[in-house]
């Protein structure tokens, strides 16, 4: 079991540092926020207050954090990780960052003999709690195994997906499918009410067949309920979306479609509803179908 450092006990990392907790590991858990780290600390880690305790003794930190400046800043700032490295020379970020951004910071800290992997995870809140992520890791294999028992305190599927930044590119690729997934349902169950159908029988049907998806089976429930509460933040998705096009931008990439619904996910935004989960894209259908 290791002593591992957790920075960023949001929403994702709270349930992410308490199932290390659970798994066996010591949990060294740090926040900005004082009352989040009383919290992950009410469920057995070690609380303290600030990024070199986090680090002391550490055997890897993690870190969940919401983009990439944060994490420029805890790996660069004053009295960050760089100053302060684990004595494991480890450093797993989970976070959702530009794929170019994490590449470059890896450079910079191996050259101080510190590994950083790229680690996005895939599951929502849901899947943090049940300990069930899905993780897509970018950096060398010699980090990765050593990552690995650590990794699976808290996600089931873990893949070395490539070199430093891979990790990143398929969570863009996660995201873009995402989006479009719940574009299409959106449309569909404005088809279908429009037409009078019963929508629990639609998605029932749809479930069993090629339609079938993740968004379907989990957030049309909510869609159909017209609850436009919890999950993962439409004000989050629209900065995954924004990296996915900065990264097919660089790269020359055309994704007409990423691009439709982002413009989708802006009007929400535009509309007040950042902080709704992503499945209220329904209510972008409903305002231009007048069903509001
Ligand atoms: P969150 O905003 O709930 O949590 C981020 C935490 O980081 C907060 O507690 C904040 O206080 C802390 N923080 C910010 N800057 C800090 C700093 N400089 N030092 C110390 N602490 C700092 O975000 P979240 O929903 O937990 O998401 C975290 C990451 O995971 C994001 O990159 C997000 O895109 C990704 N993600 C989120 C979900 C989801 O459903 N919420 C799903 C998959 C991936």
């Amino acid at each position: 079991m290791a002593t591992v450092g957790f920075i960023g006990l949001g929403v994702m990392g709270r349930e992410m540092s308490v199932n290390l907790v659970k798994a066996g590991h010591q949990v060294r858990a740090y926040d900005m926020r004082a009352e989040a780290i009383a919290d992950v600390a009410a469920n057995g880690a070690t609380a303290v207050h600030s990024i070199a305790e986090a680090s002391r003794e550490a055997d890897a930190v993690v870190l969940m954090l919401p983009d990439t400046p944060q994490v420029e800043e805890v790996l660069f700032g004053k009295g960050g990780l760089r100053e302060n490295p684990p004595p494991g020379r480890l450093v797993m970020d989970m976070s959702t960052i530009a794929p170019t951004a994490t590449r470059a910071f890896s450079a910079e800290l191996a050259r101080i003999g510190i590994d950083l992997l790229d680690a996005p995870v895939s599951g929502g809140p849901l899947g943090a709690k049940n300990a069930k992520l899905s993780i897509m890791v970018g950096g060398t294999a010699a980090a990765f195994e050593k990552a690995k028992p650590i990794f699976a305190g808290m996600g089931t599927t873990i893949v070395h997906v490539g070199e430093s930044g891979a990790g990143q590119a398929v969570k863009a690729c996660n995201q873009l499918i995402c989006a479009m997934n719940l574009q299409a349902i959106c449309e569909a169950l404005a088809l279908g009410r429009a037409a009078g159908l019963d929508l629990e029988k639609l998605r029932e049907v749809l479930l069993g067949g090629a339609a079938s998806s993740w968004m379907l089976q989990n957030l049309a429930p909510l869609m159909i309920r017209k609850d436009p509460s919890a999950g993962f933040r439409i004000d989050l998705k629209l900065k995954d979306l924004r990296l996915a096009g900065e990264l097919a931008f660089q790269l020359g990439v055309p994704l007409p479609g990423t691009a439709l619904a982002t413009s989708l996910y802006l009007e929400a935004r535009a509309h007040g509803e950042g902080n709704n989960g992503n499945q209220a894209l329904y209510r972008v259908y409903d305002r231009m179908s007048n069903q509001a």
